[in-house]
């Protein structure tokens, strides 16, 4: 056992999903061609002033009210100035003294709770673009002035497998909530990680490295592993933790120095003069918290309690919002929670996985109609899967007419049965007195028969009436 305890705090950063940028007019859009989503304001052009973006301080409440937080009545822009060409004013509008929220947390699985200090509001920088051939670097401002929140919590967390599951819990409420994507892989969610070491029991906390811009949970948890392991072999050669800016790479497995404490920026903090403090009101507040969309976990509950699912099909369904929804929005067309959740989870979910996408590839019509016509027994569970895959990807397609059209719903004549019978009988003539000696033993093959040379329509228990007076 190590003699150290570890201490971690989290800045985490996501972009808000609003249509347009947090203080102009140009679009919010990832993967737009460069400098196409860019005026005179998020460029920076002397003499233009910035506009607030409503939607922006209201995605960033109901971000806050998704975690508790307490929403401050009055929240100050500030500005935040450092140099980097890839922000065009010199300097971000951020926020210090007075955030949107204060406060609030989360309850892990373990019923410990991260608290959170606050969630401010932010502008996200533009990206530079190296080429390491040329030698060149291109600057592309289109992110320039997209709405950030930034997430603080307090230094509760102590291990790498808090941190990711505190990151799971932060992304799906923001997911949730319809505030942010979270797409890691585009940078939409990004994540520092604050990590200091001290000797077990003790106070105060020991000095501390923040390894910048993590933007996978992996490497979080990479990062805090190996983080742990060099500040604790420090301290077992007696020395000291210089307080340090560091970078973690990838390929490496490893931090690297950034910059020093004594290298600390001042990034001179004042309220921004151009942009007025933001009264928000508790009618405000109350507004957006109506109109919020339920999170995860209160649609588990509802899944529970009011369709009477599993736990753990609860758990499974709420794993992906769109999902979640997908499955709602069935239970309304067809009152069988049960198998509707079967259908969605088992079927629905590897269809997904195999096509690598959290977008349900039916509409909940296609898959109610074709889950409405297996449980009346007009086709099997085979068939059914098979209608799903060919109304895969086409909302405009119909289970039903697909499986009119393949001769499936009209029924299967005694005599087609029968004929299939002769057919069994003569390929395996022992059948005969194995049936006599012990019909339940061969019943099932016979049946299986018929399914397979009629495709599944015929009903079992009519072959099964029919197969006793033929083989008796
Ligand atoms: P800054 O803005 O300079 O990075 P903050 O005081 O806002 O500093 O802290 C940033 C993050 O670092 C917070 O998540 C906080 O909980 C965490 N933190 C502060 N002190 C420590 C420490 N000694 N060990 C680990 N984390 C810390
Ligand atoms: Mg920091
Ligand atoms: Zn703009």
């Amino acid at each position: 056992m190590s003699k150290y305890e570890v201490t971690i705090g989290l800045e985490i950063h996501a972009e808000l999903n609003t249509k347009t940028k947090a203080f102009c007019g140009c679009a919010n859009e990832y993967g737009a061609k460069p400098n196409t989503n860019v005026c005179h304001v998020c460029l920076a052009i002397p003499g233009t002033l910035p506009l607030i973006n409503r939607a922006a301080v209201e995605k960033t409440i109901a971000a806050g009210l998704a975690i508790d937080c307490k929403i401050n009545d009055i929240a100050v822009f500030e500005r935040k100035h450092y140099f980097y060409p890839d922000l065009a004013k010199g300097y971000q509008i951020s926020q210090l003294e007075k955030p949107i929220c204060l406060g609030g947390g989360i309850k892990l699985g373990t019923g410990k709770f991260i608290r959170l200090n606050r969630i401010h509001l932010e502008e996200d920088a533009g990206k530079l673009l190296h080429n390491a051939v040329s030698q060149i670097s291109l600057v592309d401002y289109n992110r320039g002035g997209v709405p950030l929140i930034e997430i603080v919590t307090e230094p509760d967390i102590a291990n790498a497998t808090e941190a990711v599951e505190f990151l799971e819990e932060v992304r799906q409420r923001l997911v949730y909530a319809g505030v942010a994507e979270c797409r890691m892989e585009q940078g939409g969610m990004r994540c520092d990680v604050n990590i200091s070491l001290k000797p077990k029991g003790a106070k105060k906390l020991g000095n501390r490295c923040e390894v910048k811009n993590l933007n996978s949970f992996k490497s979080v948890a990479r990062a805090i592993e190996y983080e742990a392991k060099r500040q604790s072999e420090l301290l077992d050669k007696g020395e000291t933790i210089s307080v340090q800016t560091r970078k973690w790479d990838e390929g490496a497995g490893k931090t690297t120095l950034m910059r020093d404490k004594g290298e600390a920026y001042d990034y001179r903090y004042f309220p921004d003069p151009d942009i007025y403090p933001i009264r928000i009101t508790d009618r405000d507040v109350a507004e957006i918290k109506v109109a919020m969309p339920k999170l995860a976990h209160e649609l588990k509950t509802q899944f529970v309690t009011e369709f009477g699912l599993p736990e753990y099909d609860a758990h499974v369904l709420t794993k992906n919002k769109l999902l979640a929804h997908f499955y709602l929005d069935c239970v309304t067309l067809l009152k069988e929670p049960k198998a509707v959740s079967n259908w969605t989870m088992v079927d629905i979910g590897k269809m997904m996985n195999d096509a690598n996408t959290d977008v349900p590839p039916v509409t909940p019509a296609q898959l109610t109609e074709i889950i409405k016509m297996a449980m009346d027994k007009t086709i099997t569970k085979t068939i059914g899967l098979e209608l799903l895959q060919k109304v895969s990807g086409d909302s405009r397609k119909s289970p039903k007419k697909i499986a009119k059209d393949m001769g499936l719903l009209d029924g299967v004549s005694d005599a087609e049965i029968k004929k299939i019978f002769e057919a069994v009988k003569k390929d395996k003539p022992a059948l005969v007195d194995d049936f006599k000696n012990n019909p339940q033993k061969v019943l099932p093959f016979i049946i299986g028969q018929v399914m397979k040379n009629t495709r599944g329509r015929a009903k079992s228990e009519i072959v099964e009436k029919l197969a006793k007076e033929f083989f008796k």
